[in-house]
C-alpha cells in the first residue's frame, strides 16, 4: 500500500525488495495502523517526489512501520539473526552524523526518517530489507501479534522513561487511544502503584479499566482534584497528554502534577496552549515533550514483551488482509472505528 498524494493510498503491485550489505530480508508477518499514518494520509507534507536525504529515495512510499515478520534473507557475514527467526523491527533511521545523533540523541537527528514512512519498504507489503541494527529477534513465547505492537509501545516506553515514573509512582494519563493505553501498560511495567486514566469515550475508558487503570471521565471528576484526593493533598509524580486536544487535556495534566514532578506531551496538540511560566515559578514542574525512542527502548519492549511485563494483545481489535487496508483499516479509523477500534493490524497474507 503506497501513498500517492492526499487521501490516495493504493495497493500497487511492485519490485520485491533485494538484500543489501547488511541487511535483513524480512516476510512481513503484521504490521499496524498507526495515527500517524492516518495524519499522513489526509495531509501528506512531504511531496511524493521528495527524495529523503537519510533514506535516499523518491515515493510514492510504502506505509506501515509498526511490523513483525520472519527473516527469509540474510546478508553476507551479518550474523545475530538467522533465516526463520520472528523480528520485530525499529524504524528509526538516523543519519549518525548530525549534532543530535553524535549527542546520543537519534530520535532528534536533523536527518531522521522512518521505514514505513520516508522509504526503504513498509510493513503494508510483503517484504522489507531492513539494516541488522534494526531488527530485533522477539523472544521465545512473543507472537507476530505482539511484536507488531513493539514499535508504538516503544514510543510509550521512551515517554515513561523521560517522565522519570518508577516503582511506586502516580501517574495520570489523560487520553485512552492506542498512545494512552500503551503508556498504560509500560507505567504498569515499570511498577507504577497507580495509574489515572482520563478518557471521554465510553468503550476506550472500558479498556483501559480492563487493563487494570483507575478511570474517569473528566465531564464527571476533576482529574486534579481526583489525582490531589488519592495523593494526601499533593498530586500526581508524572503525567501524559496523549490526547492533545488543546488547554483541556494539557492543563490537566499539567495541573494534576505534584510540585517538581513531570509532564509528558506525547500527542500532537490541535489547538493552541496558552502558557504561563508562573505555573513553574514555585512548583518547579518539569515539561518535556517526548518523540519516537532510541534503540534501548526499543530493546528494553523487546525484553518486557519476552518476560511477560507487557501483554499487548488485549489492544488488538482487528486484523484484515492487505488488500482491504485502505477501506477497512485507513478509512474505517478515520469514520466509525475510531470509537470501536484500538489498534487495526494488517497482514499481507489472507485472513481467515
Ligand atoms: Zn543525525
Amino acid at each position: 500500500m503506497r501513498l500517492h498524494g492526499v487521501r490516495d493510498a493504493r495497493i500497487d503491485d511492485i519490485a520485491e525488495p533485494t538484500i543489501r550489505p547488511g541487511t535483513v530480508k524480512v516476510r512481513v508477518a503484521l504490521a499496524g495502523i498507526c495515527g500517524s499514518d492516518l495524519s499522513f494520509f489526509q495531509e501528506p507534507y512531504i511531496p511524493v517526489d521528495a527524495v529523503h536525504p537519510t533514506m535516499n529515495e523518491a515515493g510514492p512510499k510504502v506505509l506501515g512501520h509498526e511490523f513483525s515478520g520472519k527473516v527469509v534473507e540474510v546478508a553476507d557475514g551479518v550474523e545475530g539473526v538467522a533465516v526463520g527467526d520472528l523480528v520485530a523491527i525499529r524504524p528509526s533511521i538516523a543519519d549518525g552524523t548530525c549534532a543530535a545523533c553524535l549527542r546520543g540523541q537519534p530520535n532528534l537527528c536533523e536527518n531522521w526518517g522512518f521505514i514505513g514512512l520516508h522509504g526503504w519498504g513498509g510493513g503494508f507489503s510483503e517484504f522489507v530489507v531492513a539494516p541488522l541494527d534494526n531488527v530485533y529477534r522477539l523472544p521465545a513465547g512473543v507472537t507476530a501479534e505482539a511484536g507488531a505492537m513493539a514499535e508504538p509501545l516503544a514510543v510509550a516506553w521512551a515517554a515513561v522513561r523521560r517522565s522519570g515514573a518508577t516503582d511506586g509512582s502516580v501517574a495520570l494519563v489523560v487520553g485512552a487511544g492506542p498512545v494512552g493505553l500503551c503508556l498504560l501498560l509500560c507505567l504498569q511495567a515499570v511498577g507504577a502503584s497507580r495509574v489515572v486514566v482520563s478518557e471521554i469515550s465510553e468503550g476506550r475508558r472500558a479498556m483501559a479499566e480492563r487493563l487494570g487503570a483507575e478511570v474517569i471521565d473528566p465531564r464527571q471528576v476533576d482529574a486534579v482534584e481526583h489525582l490531589r484526593s488519592v495523593t494526601y493533598g499533593s498530586g500526581a509524580d508524572v503525567s501524559f497528554d496523549a490526547s492533545g486536544a488543546g488547554p483541556v487535556t494539557f492543563d490537566a495534566a499539567l495541573d494534576a502534577l505534584r510540585p517538581g514532578g513531570t509532564s509528558v506531551v506525547v500527542a500532537m496538540s490541535h489547538q493552541d496552549v496558552p502558557l504561563d511560566p508562573n505555573r513553574f515559578l514555585n512548583t518547579e514542574k518539569h515539561l518535556t515533550g517526548s518523540f519516537a525512542y532510541l534503540p534501548e527502548d526499543f530493546g528494553a519492549v523487546i525484553d518486557a514483551l519476552g518476560d511477560g511485563r507487557i501483554d499487548p494483545l488485549p489492544l488488538v481489535t482487528s486484523t484484515i488482509a492487505l488488500e482491504d487496508a485502505v477501506e477497512k483499516g485507513i478509512e474505517h479509523l478515520l469514520g466509525d472505528g475510531r470509537s470501536t477500534e484500538v489498534k487495526v493490524l494488517v497482514s499481507p497474507e489472507p485472513v481467515a
